[in-house]
């Protein structure tokens, strides 16, 4: 089993184009408290049409642009904050000029707490259990808790 298979299995993702290397992780103080930090690449081949102006990609107008890191939050993994430091292809449309960013089933667009800690958070509401409790477990605020009750 590869590395980008054996942490993505781990980690409970499932991302074509996502790769973790052997120096991927790397244990790390967050505002005093120890936390498991990965970092991974999220490289997919540029998209058949640009998502600003529709335009077909050919003859390379669709190209790729760098890169753009953020970090996400996933659930807890053995009881440590757990962070990824995901850098995503940046990808440019000679058609309109515009940049866009790759995007994955990790996160919802514009956020930065994974899909998979707010499943678990919504399982943790249907238990009852208290808001505090829930945010302190993922590492999250408990005004995003709230908000995420409420929807
Ligand atoms: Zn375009």
């Amino acid at each position: 089993m590869s590395i980008t298979n054996l942490i993505q299995s781990t980690l409970n993702l499932k991302e074509k184009y996502l790769s973790f290397d052997e120096s991927c992780l790397e244990k790390q103080k967050i505002k005093g408290v120890e936390a498991l930090v990965y970092r991974a690449t999220l490289a997919p081949p540029p998209p058949k049409s640009c998502p600003s102006c529709d335009c077909m990609n050919e003859n390379f107008s669709i190209i790729r642009h760098g890169f753009k890191t953020s970090t996400l939050v996933l659930p807890r993994v053995s009881g440590f904050k757990t962070l990824l430091k995901l850098k995503k292809q940046r990808f440019f449309c000679k058609h309109c000029h515009s940049t866009f960013i790759a995007s994955s089933s990790i996160v919802e667009p514009n956020c930065f707490i994974s899909k998979n800690t707010f499943h678990s958070v919504v399982c943790e509401l249907k238990e009852k259990s208290s808001i505090v409790d829930i945010a302190k477990r993922h590492a999250i605020s408990h005004a995003t808790v709230n908000n995420w009750l409420h929807q």
